[in-house]
């Protein structure tokens, strides 16, 4: 298996090669040559199997220069029932993603897909669980390091060092905006004690925290002296991994393959859906795939108007489902790619009008950039939004119909998914967080706390490991620098 820059570059690097990289060299993102496919027969046969040999199945697909005994090896390491889930998931955890019917009517049935019960309560410790032992894997081969740094608003960064902490060759330095997270998102990070997890409180915001990342990253040489790297959502294996639970709830939820499924997903940086588009591309008999968005919608927008029209920062609404707070989704190019028919010159044009227009527009009027959002349909896409208020409603409703407190990211995914059932097919929800993380807000819905799940009661009061430093580009390399020792 090659992969491919959606923006053309001529080099077809193996997955390991692209492993622990970024963007390709044109600023474009990977994507395998030729989506492998899945057979009828196949599906037949995985239908049976444990998460762990599940997403062996679906890894050697793509990652065919590793040793498929190797391959094995790290899915069990990663999602062994007795290793992935704990006692959390209660009965259900052998299954990692359990299934939840939530209401059934007119034909149609609306199901959740647990996906958080990982280590950080987020859908991301899914792939990033994986991405860890992956890394400690490819480094450990090349007898190479990797110093990770990262900028957080929350999720991502505890996802990030949950799965990184004590891996061999692997430091993490994660910068986060000096009390400005949540006290449950504080704790979860810094009460962390492992020797190559390094917090970095830097005294400004999430905005100025990627900005040094930014400089970090356009400093080249620094950058290879200190063989720095970054574990951002486009990166190509973390999207591979979240395939996986597409193929396992599809399996969970049938019982042939004659059947359809679709799925809504709360979304930002169009990662988690874009892993839907690749399984329905690998042939999983997917009906559609809602994108669900916040108060920032430009994914909503370009799926109802054909429309893609980035926001600034300063227009990004800070809403109570933070983890969707995005202006401009960076997994959208690998979708936009195979809309445009793999056309990647024309991919390289729109992306260079979006930081130069802010956009662009597939609806085919006069003056547009082309007619390929009337394909959209193909591929089986919808779309919706949820605003605060909604997000309130629905997490009231979920508690008095389903009786169940979902998270405000979830809920927003629950809205839009009621809004686009079809008679006869199952809707899959899937749950990208637990609510005691955004618990301000269940608050407000409930009247009452999110539950804490087993071993988090006290999370605030442990001891925090972290270092409070100006955001200054350079003082912040200087500290890297030093704690590497390269
Ligand atoms: C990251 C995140 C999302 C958005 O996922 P994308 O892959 O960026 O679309 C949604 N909900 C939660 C809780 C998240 O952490």
């Amino acid at each position: 298996m090659q992969y491919v820059s959606t923006r053309g570059h001529s080099a077809t690097p193996s997955f390991s090669e692209i492993l622990l990289g970024g963007l390709a060299p044109d600023g474009g993102l990977y994507l395998p040559q030729q989506y492998p496919q899945v057979s009828g027969a196949e599906l037949d046969q995985w239908r049976t199997l444990s998460y762990a040999d599940l997403a062996f199945q679906v890894l050697r697909k793509f990652a065919t220069d590793i040793p498929e005994s190797d391959l094995k090896a790290l899915a069990h390491k990663t999602y062994g029932a007795d290793v992935y889930c704990n006692a959390r998931a209660g009965d259900d955890a052998g299954q990692i993603t359990p299934l939840r019917t939530l209401e059934q009517k007119d034909g149609s049935k609306l199901v959740l897909q647990a996906l958080s019960n990982g280590p950080t309560l987020a859908f991301k410790d899914m792939a990033m669980q994986l991405l860890g032992n992956l890394f400690e894997y490819a480094l450990a081969k090349k007898g190479a390091e990797l110093n990770i740094v990262g900028a957080t608003s929350g999720d991502t960064g505890s996802a990030a060092e949950y799965a990184m902490r004590g891996k061999k060759g692997i430091r993490v330095f994660m910068l986060s905006p000096h009390k400005k997270m949540s006290a449950f998102q504080t704790a979860q990070m810094f009460s962390l004690q492992d020797p190559n997890i390094f917090n970095i409180a830097v005294e400004g915001v999430f905005d100025d925290c990627q900005d040094i990342v930014k400089a970090i990253s356009n400093d080249l040489d620094y950058k290879a002296a200190k063989k720095v790297g970054t574990v951002n959502s486009i990166n190509w294996a973390r999207v591979v991994a979240q395939v996986v639970y597409y193929f396992r709830g599809y399996l969970a939820a049938t019982d042939s393959n004659e059947q359809k499924v679709s799925f809504t997903v709360p979304s930002g940086n169009f990662g988690n859906i874009c892993a839907g588009h690749i399984a329905r591309m690998m042939g999983l008999p997917i009906d559609k795939l809602v994108v669900a968005t916040n108060e920032n919608d430009v994914l909503d927008e370009f799926f109802r108007t054909g429309v893609y029209r980035v926001r600034k920062s300063a227009e990004t609404y800070h809403t109570s489902s933070p983890s969707m707070d995005i202006s401009k989704a960076s997994n959208f190019e690998r979708f936009v790619y195979d809309l445009l028919g793999r056309d990647s010159a024309r991919v390289k044009a729109l992306f260079g009008k979006v930081e130069s227009a802010g956009g662009f527009d597939l609806t085919g009027q006069p003056g547009s950039d082309g007619d390929e959002f009337a394909s959209v349909i193909k591929y089986g896409f919808a779309s919706g939004r949820s605003t605060h208020d909604d997000r309130l409603a629905t997490i009231r409703f979920a508690q008095e119909n389903y009786g169940i407190t979902v998270d405000t990211h979830t809920a927003d995914g629950i809205k839009v998914a009621r809004e686009n059932l079809t008679p006869g097919v199952t809707m899959i929800v899937l749950e990208t967080a637990l609510p005691a993380k955004f618990n301000e807000t269940i608050r407000e819905a409930l009247g009452r706390d999110a539950d804490r799940p087993a071993g988090f009661e006290n999370i605030e009061s442990l001891a925090q490991r972290f270092e409070v430093m100006p955001a200054d580009a350079e003082r912040i390399k200087a500290y890297v620098a030093e704690h590497t020792g390269l």
